[in-house]
């Protein structure tokens, strides 16, 4: 007889996915694009988790028809998801003017809102890329003030991670057909994201004093096309469940204050850390040999 785990280690989090169609910076054949989001999303189908899917309507990263931004986003609505607005073409609000930044959201809001209202999807979601708010006071208050205009809630992230540097690791491996350093580089990833979800929900035990759910950000790439379904397994057998971003976001722990002005794209907890004066330890990292992975230019 196998005993249960206990019911105190059961959990919440809802799975978010950014930069769709596709990651930049790999493969963006239109076949690989339809390919990676079909495999994600029966990986979200068997485990019966919902995600928001978190779009960039004018990324490079797109094919024609099916493939394009708009018809991905459609059918990651068609199968139950929601769907937010990632900017139209993933700038870096650090580095441009306050008015072409938001001009770049307001292009992706309306690329994105005939796809919302066929959905009937009431909740309107804004991510900026990297997490950058804007340095000081006056960003931030003009982006709040694009968002309220536009009734978007922010879609808050508790458990960042560094996904995106195994993503990159991992389709050079892939590119230079090195299959088993490909699949070191998986088993890396899922060791990674278990360590993250530890380290984040340490943190945020230590700020409410309790478990709240969480938001976990990941990408749309190929390697959660081949390698989703053992994140979800690892996270489930440590007792998660999957529920949606609305239902985490409900939580009154979302409603804690954030006053982080400076230029980092920081989780949310450590922003509530900060502002209840906790110190937070540094983050979980990626091993070195992945970072190396990732920068390294394409064997010729
Ligand atoms: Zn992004």
């Amino acid at each position: 007889m196998v005993s249960m785990p206990a019911a105190a280690s059961d959990w919440s989090v809802a799975l978010t996915f950014d930069d769709l169609p596709k990651m930049g910076g790999g493969d963006c054949a239109q076949t690989e694009v339809l390919s990676v989001n079909q495999s994600i999303l029966d990986t979200l189908d068997q485990f019966g988790a919902p995600a928001a899917a978190f779009v960039i309507p004018g990324t490079p990263c797109q094919g024609d028809g099916a493939a394009s931004a708009a018809s991905i986003a459609r059918l990651w609505s068609s199968r139950g998801h929601a769907i937010g607005n990632h900017t139209d073409t993933h700038p870096d609000y650090n580095t441009l003017s306050i008015d072409a930044f938001l001009a770049d959201a307001e292009a992706a809001h309306r690329a994105l809102v005939p796809v919302l209202d066929s959905a009937s999807q009431r909740e309107r979601w804004f991510r900026p890329p990297l997490l950058h708010m804007g340095y000081n006071a006056r960003r931030r208050i003009a982006l709040d003030a694009w968002m309220f205009k536009r009734g978007y809630r922010l879609g808050v992230v508790t458990i960042d991670n560094q996904e995106w540097v195994f993503a990159a690791a991992y389709e050079r491996m892939l590119k230079d057909g090195d299959a088993a350093r490909a699949e070191a580089v998986a088993d890396a990833y899922v060791a990674h994201i278990m360590e993250s979800v530890a380290y984040h929900r340490a943190l945020a035990r230590r700020l409410f004093e309790r478990e709240i759910p969480h938001v976990i950000l990941l990408h749309a790439n190929r390697l959660n096309a081949d390698h989703l379904a053992d994140v979800l397994d690892a996270l489930k057998a440590g007792g998660a469940k999957f529920v949606r971003l609305e239902t985490a976001a409900a939580d009154p722990a979302y409603r804690s204050p954030d006053r982080y002005k400076g230029p980092r794209g920081l989780s949310w907890l450590l922003r509530w850390a900060e502002a209840k004066g906790v110190r937070a330890a540094p983050e979980p990292r990626e091993p070195e040999w992945i970072a190396e992975a990732a920068r390294r230019p394409p064997s010729p």
